[in-house]
């Protein structure tokens, strides 16, 4: 085999055979196939795309460069959720143990934010003493006992993806279809739950910034979780707004535990409300979310979650020292809050990483006292940017100018729609 014939192939619009994928995800994951002729291969991917068979192939060699896990022993049907990042997305956190509350097994793998959208690891971890690694056998003890787990990806989950994506990361190729398919599905099939809900964000704080395209993404991923034998369906849903009212680890953090208490922001339970209900359909459990968020078994469960990984969940959340308050520019109905700019500022404040060694700070982040469809006043206290290196502060504000538009009073901006279709 050489590399030179699936580039070329690929680049004059063939198809790659069965062998030549296998052969390749391998070698390049072993290191023989050097980076100049793997980027040159998925670069041509990205203007020729993968058909279904291919992809499929493309998917099963990725998930084969390391271990398909196995939580046949776990004793209750697994179900994850998959979001495609967006700002303020902080459903995981109140979802898994949602799901587990109402008789599922969440083996919820998540990952570190990179760039504007944050990561349920970074969060989880403002927690004092949660650890985000557990062992394959904890992974299942801990699923068995209370149903609940958000851990990081081990070595042998799909670690072809770990290297295509870094290498999509520097060579402009982060945004094909195909591309970001097999990179979600491989690791959620790897990671052995039988059913999975997938969060395909839309909008100006997402990777899809029509709906056309998530359709598209949505469609691809479905489709290979039906090869593999997990049962999946996606949710479409808007992401030109941040969600909920809070951008940065533990703000985030500690607006989830408002919603497990019963309160929290409407569109953050509406959602985790739907995704919950998905879930529960795939698993074959009939049971009302809504009852289980109402009763604290959802609490229960993030207790026993948190626990379970060595956090504290009675531990105050950290704070920043340091808070910048944005008032609102004008009186009226607040029109327009850029989910990006929002996520760049939370991110310049700290709370994301440019590059993924760098650390992230528990206490950056923003705070939104309005979203959009809301009655503002001029100079209220619109938005809290929260830091703890006051150096960070101008480049933050300086991601705000065109984020923020308040209509004249008394326009009606409706409240964004949060879920824009489901597939299939
Ligand atoms: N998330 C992933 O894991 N992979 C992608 O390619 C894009 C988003």
């Amino acid at each position: 085999m050489n590399a030179i014939d699936l580039i070329l192939a690929k680049r004059d619009g063939g198809r790659l055979e069965d062998e030549q994928i296998d052969w390749f995800i391998d070698a390049y994951t072993a290191g023989t196939v050097p980076d100049e002729q793997a980027s040159a291969l998925l670069m041509a991917i990205l203007f020729r795309g993968l058909d279904a068979g291919e992809l499929s192939r493309w998917t099963q060699a990725m998930i084969g460069t390391g271990t398909r896990a196995d939580l046949s022993g776990v004793g209750r049907p697994t179900v994850d959720k998959h979001s495609t990042g967006g700002v303020g997305d902080k459903i995981s956190l109140v979802l898994t143990p949602l799901v587990a509350a109402c008789g599922a097994a969440v083996p919820q793998t998540a990952g570190r934010g990179l760039g504007h959208t944050g990561g349920t690891l970074d969060k989880m971890e403002a927690i004092a003493g949660w650890r985000s690694s557990l062992t394959a056998d904890e992974v299942v003890a801990v699923l068995s006992r209370s149903g609940a787990v958000i851990n990081a990806a081990g070595p042998d989950l799909a670690p072809a993806d770990r290297k295509l994506y870094a290498l999509r990361d520097i060579t402009g190729t982060v945004e094909s279809i195909p591309l970001i398919a097999s990179s979600i599905m491989s690791k959620k099939i790897a990671e052995g739950t039988d059913a999975l809900v997938l969060d395909v964000k839309v909008g100006s704080g997402a990777f899809m910034k029509d709906v056309a395209r998530a359709r598209e993404l949505a469609e691809v991923m479905v489709g290979l979780g039906a090869d593999h034998d997990v049962r999946t369906t996606a949710l479409l849903t808007q992401m030109d707004v941040p969600l909920g009212r809070t951008a940065g680890n533990a703000l985030e953090v500690g607006e989830a535990i408002e919603v497990l208490a019963g309160g929290g922001p409407a569109d953050v339970v509406e959602l985790t409300l739907a995704l919950a209900a998905e879930m529960l359909e795939l698993a074959g459990i009939s049971h009302d979310p809504r009852s289980a968020l109402a009763g604290g078994h959802a609490m229960d469960a993030w207790t026993a979650m948190v626990r379970a990984q060595d956090g504290d969940p009675d531990a105050p959340l950290p704070r920043a020292h340091e808070v910048e308050v944005v008032p609102s520019p004008a009186t009226g109905t607040l029109a327009r809050l850029d989910a990006m700019a929002i996520g760049v500022a939370a991110w310049r404040l700290g709370a994301g990483r440019a590059r993924k060694e760098d650390p992230v700070s528990a206490v950056a982040g923003v705070v939104w006292h309005a979203t959009v469809g809301d009655a503002v006043t001029a100079g209220q206290p619109l938005l809290e940017l929260h830091l703890d290196d006051p150096s960070r502060l101008p480049s933050a504000l300086d991601a705000l100018p065109g984020a923020i538009e308040v209509a004249p009073a008394p326009a009606s901006v409706p409240a964004p729609t949060l879920i824009l279709g489901k597939i299939p």
